[in-house]
């Protein structure tokens, strides 16, 4: 089954334009039935493209990891 803490994973490649087709079903399926990983994807990406466009790169590091760990966390206590 595909988790939470998979579709991060998977959502971060995503994102990053790192991703197999197969992999981003995955990803689509579990965001049809899982609203906070949707919610979290609407945050992401509203901000680091906030970011790149401001800076013309990507999101500084530790903005992303703290967001990914937040959302980690958030998962685990589901
Ligand atoms: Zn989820």
């Amino acid at each position: 089954m595909f988790t939470c803490k998979d579709s991060i994973d998977q959502l971060l490649e995503f994102l990053d334009g790192e991703i197999s087709a197969d992999d981003e079903e995955h990803l689509h399926e579990h965001l049809s039935g899982c609203p906070p990983c949707v919610s979290f994807l609407k945050t992401y990406r509203a901000t680091p493209n906030l970011a790149r466009r401001a800076l013309g790169e990507t999101m500084p590091e530790d903005f992303a990891r703290s967001l990914t760990a937040f959302l980690r966390e958030r998962c685990k206590k589901k």
